[in-house]
């Protein structure tokens, strides 16, 4: 079987205790997480705090997790991908989280928001260029559709490409752009003909660097500080037409699209933040006493571990069918957008409540509860805000009911 080829060296692990859902997993999918398990406890726990402090890109980790088939999960063998499913993916983005949040996202950028879209509307000849040198982990890509005058309203984008012959002349600025420093390639949405707002939008893989892309200052984040987030700047930044990703005019539709599947991988990161809050928790719990017995003794600490760990599993069962429903080819979107909205808030509420539990020692950054805290509240903020999904689950819900 093609995972124990490419993950022999972690695959030896004895499962870890407390994950009650395994058996819900496949025989591949069991070895899988307990892969990815085994390198982020040995590879990322360790050094998830100073990548947090010193705001370090994990470059050694991305090209180990390249080795393993990991920054292309989904993508097939035939471009250098690994050729598994999007629950693979799903579980593996938990597991990489849980050792190092900023980790996860660097590696679902690449993996859903960049190679998703080219391996869906790719060319033949763009696939060849644009995915398999991405797959590896020397190489990572972006998605730039955010910018500064709009976010939510992503129809409204301002950036443009003007028609320059055999090239597009791109102009504009896309914010908030993670792997903006690292990325070698970007999936840039602009506007081709603004009279057609929205529908006037395209999708065009810029390769970096390039001329007439300048990039912005590294945000100062609250989390996930070991990732890169920027502004790409553009002025008359040329691009070859045979770089247009899709059909002119399909940049919306190839936008949404990407952020549904997307949604999963965040889920997926959120899922591993609070796994990670929850673990810590129950340990310092176990060891730390107060009125002669330790804090697991008392019922109240009990009744938070309990509210944390059924939110948690709930979010997971919901992020693994999101995933289960994309690879039946079936209709995801609400799903996804319930999938992220349940992990997301989960992890804020789990880490959260981490802090309550260790008291003092969750307020320091001696234990990792503050950095869990701080890395968890993005996953509520991008590829949709949390208003964001439950308007996304509103609209199909009233839809499936034929009420809109
Ligand atoms: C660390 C980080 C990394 C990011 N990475 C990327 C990336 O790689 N690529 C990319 O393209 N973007 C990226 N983003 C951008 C991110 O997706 C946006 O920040 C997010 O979609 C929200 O947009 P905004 O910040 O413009 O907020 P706004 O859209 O201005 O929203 C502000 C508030 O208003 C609410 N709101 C807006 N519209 C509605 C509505 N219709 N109904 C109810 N409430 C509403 C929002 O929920 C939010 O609470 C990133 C952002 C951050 C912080």
């Amino acid at each position: 079987m093609a995972l124990f080829k490419i993950f022999p060296r972690y695959a030896t692990g004895v499962l870890h205790r407390g994950i009650a859902s395994l058996s819900a997993l496949s025989e591949t999918h069991q070895m899988l997480q307990q892969t990815c398990r085994d390198f982020a406890e040995g590879e990322l726990k360790p050094l998830a705090a100073k990548i947090d402090r010193e705001h370090l890109y994990p470059q050694e980790q991305i090209k180990k997790m390249g080795e393993l088939g990991l920054m292309a999960v989904a993508i097939p063998e035939e471009y250098g991908g690994t050729g598994l499913d999007y629950l693979a993916y799903a579980i593996a983005m938990e597991e990489i989280s849980r050792g190092c949040a900023s980790t996860g996202v660097i590696m679902s950028v690449n993996n859903s928001l960049y190679l998703g879209p080219l391996l869906h509307w790719g060319t033949e000849e763009q696939k060849q260029k644009f995915i398999t040198p991405f797959t590896t982990g020397e190489r990572v890509g972006c998605f730039a559709l955010s910018e500064p005058g709009n976010g939510s309203d992503a129809g409204a984008a301002s950036t443009t490409a003007k028609d320059g012959g055999d090239h597009y002349i791109l102009n504009g600025a896309k914010a908030w752009i993670t792997n903006g420093y690292e990325s070698e390639a970007a999936v840039v949405l602009a506007t081709t003909d603004k009279s057609l707002k929205h529908k006037g939008i395209s999708a065009i893989i810029v390769p970096k660097p390039t001329d007439g892309l300048e990039l912005g200052k590294k945000e100062d984040k609250l989390g996930i500080r070991g990732s890169s987030t920027c502004t790409l700047m553009f002025e008359g930044c040329k691009v070859p037409k045979e770089n247009l990703l899709g059909e002119l005019g399909f940049g919306f539709k190839i936008a949404m699209m990407t952020l549904d599947a997307g949604r999963i991988g965040i889920a997926g990161q959120a899922l591993g933040i609070g796994q990670a809050a929850l673990e810590v928790a129950a340990e310092y719990a176990s060891k730390r006493l107060a009125f002669g017995k330790p804090l697991t003794k008392l019922q109240t600490i009990q009744n938070k571990l309990a509210e944390m760990s059924f939110r948690l599993e709930a979010a997971r069962l919901l992020t693994w069918r999101a995933a289960w429903l994309k690879d039946e080819k079936k209709p995801y979107t609400k799903e996804a957008a319930m999938a992220k909205l349940a992990a997301s808030e989960a992890a804020t509420y789990i880490s959260h409540q981490a802090i309550q539990i260790l008291g003092g020692m969750g307020y320091v950054s001696d234990m990792p509860a503050e950095r869990h805290y701080r890395d968890a509240r993005i996953t509520e903020i991008y590829e949709g805000t949390s208003e964001i999904q439950r308007m996304v689950i509103a609209n199909c819900l009233l839809k499936e009911m034929g009420l809109n």
